[in-house]
């Protein structure tokens, strides 16, 4: 075993994958086989990025011989899980680069359920949509409403002609990532609903849930703008509001799965609601969905029971009714204030700020509620440390992708038959 394989099959431990490949096993056999695994998981992080790399490139990156990442991209282009380019001149003498890169081929299916309505998406492993559906909820109960996403996102796959590989799902409120369970939704009255169990039963598929925040983390890391940051927070400001937080880059998840929980924080102002923690200046009374959505409603720029208020209210701004602009104007001043306060709480490289806010059109008061907020230590630049996330509209659709294309990257053989 070369020193970088050995190495290579180490780290593969010392990631703590939970579900990994058997850490007891000592035959030669097995041990071959974990290692193999590793390998595999290795060429495809380097090509997550979507660039293609030829093999001699694959090889320098992951300090595996040229024979080995021969061997593995043959599997992986025989599988159709990459493809090859055109070749390139190498620059010196001998045979032409032959990049290869992940192919299209194969595809998760995203869930995001909403507290009014469930989006379903498919991305391929590169993060990449090809397609976008949204229905909104008849009933927001999980025993009626969850068959029906069942159903939806059956009939999705019967229609798509690429492999899925999985089901990745994101949601509100109290989820536990490893049980697959969603222990507590606030808004939808959910409790403790098997909600992964329920889609693999009906599907055969490997199906991984997360909170909204800690989907926004994963999609950050695996796809976004700066993948190789390691102190991440993600504000996500929804129907409901909390946060995840990558440390060193690990996420922080606490004992019960419940950390990030940032709902009362206070945001410096009174408003016109009372949050049921008691308080009217915290971040859910003065900036979660329902919170805006009622003072729209109040002031008539919505019709009662609009089904999908916020993109209305959006929309509204938009087409300059100034009345709905000030509204989300005010919103995002305030989530500005409250994001001040996990500055100072996590030291983050970067804070985005994700959810129902359209972040990038709101990202100036933002940036101005952090300015007027913040108390920092370390000098900031601001525009620099906060930002909208890195899929525009298409955050409700990669952030659950990327729920089970964060455990594909870890072990591919887990999914694909390698
Ligand atoms: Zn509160």
């Amino acid at each position: 075993m070369r020193r970088a394989d050995k190495l290579s099959y180490v780290n593969q431990f010392r990631a703590g994958r939970p579900s990994g490949p058997d850490q007891e096993a000592t035959s030669g056999y097995a041990t071959t086989a974990v290692l193999r695994r590793a390998n595999l998981a290795a060429v495809l992080a380097e090509l997550r990025y979507g660039a293609g790399l030829a093999r001699s490139q694959l090889a320098t990156r992951t300090g595996l011989t040229t024979a080995t990442v021969t061997r593995l991209t043959g599997t992986l282009l025989q599988k159709g899980v990459l493809v090859e380019d055109a070749a390139v001149p190498s620059g010196s003498p001998g045979r032409p680069l032959v990049p290869v890169r992940i192919s299209g081929d194969y595809v998760v299916i995203a869930v995001h359920i909403g507290a009014l309505s469930t989006r379903l998406g498919v991305v391929d492993l590169l993060g990449r949509v090809s397609h976008t559906e949204h229905s909104p909820h008849r009933d927001s109960s999980a025993e009626r409403e969850l068959p029906q996403i069942i159903a939806a996102v059956r009939a999705l796959i019967a229609r798509i002609p690429q492999t899925v590989i999985g089901i990745g799902v994101s949601t509100g409120g109290w989820v536990n990532h490893q049980s697959g369970r969603i222990i507590e939704h606030p808004t939808m009255d959910w409790r403790d609903v098997p909600v992964t169990g329920e889609l693999e039963h009906a599907t055969g598929l490997p199906t991984r849930v997360a909170a909204n925040e800690f989907a926004g983390v994963l999609a950050e890391r695996l796809f976004g703008n700066s993948p190789h940051v390691e102190n991440l927070v993600y504000l996500f400001v929804g129907n409901v509001v909390a946060m995840a937080a990558l440390s060193h880059g690990r996420i922080v998840q606490g004992a019960h799965h419940a950390a990030g929980v940032v709902d009362h924080l206070s945001v410096g102002e009174e408003t016109a609601h009372r949050c049921r923690c008691g308080r009217m200046d915290c971040l859910n009374a003065a900036t979660s969905q329902m919170a805006v959505v009622a003072d729209a409603t109040e002031a008539g720029l919505l019709a009662p029971h609009d089904t999908d208020p916020m993109d209305h209210l959006l929309e509204a701004a938009d087409d300059g009714n100034a009345a709905a602009a000030a509204l989300l104007h005010q919103r995002a001043h305030r989530v500005g204030r409250a994001a001040a306060r996990l500055i100072e709480l996590f030291d983050p490289e970067i804070l985005v700020v994700g959810g129902t806010l359209d972040t990038p059109t709101y990202l100036t008061d933002i940036w101005a509620g952090v300015e007027e907020a913040l108390d920092s230590r370390v000098t900031r630049d601001v525009q620099t440390l906060v930002r909208a996330p890195s899929f525009g509209n298409q955050e409700f659709t990669v952030s659950p992708a990327a729920v089970l294309l964060d455990d594909f990257y870890r072990d591919p053989v887990d999914y694909i038959d390698l």
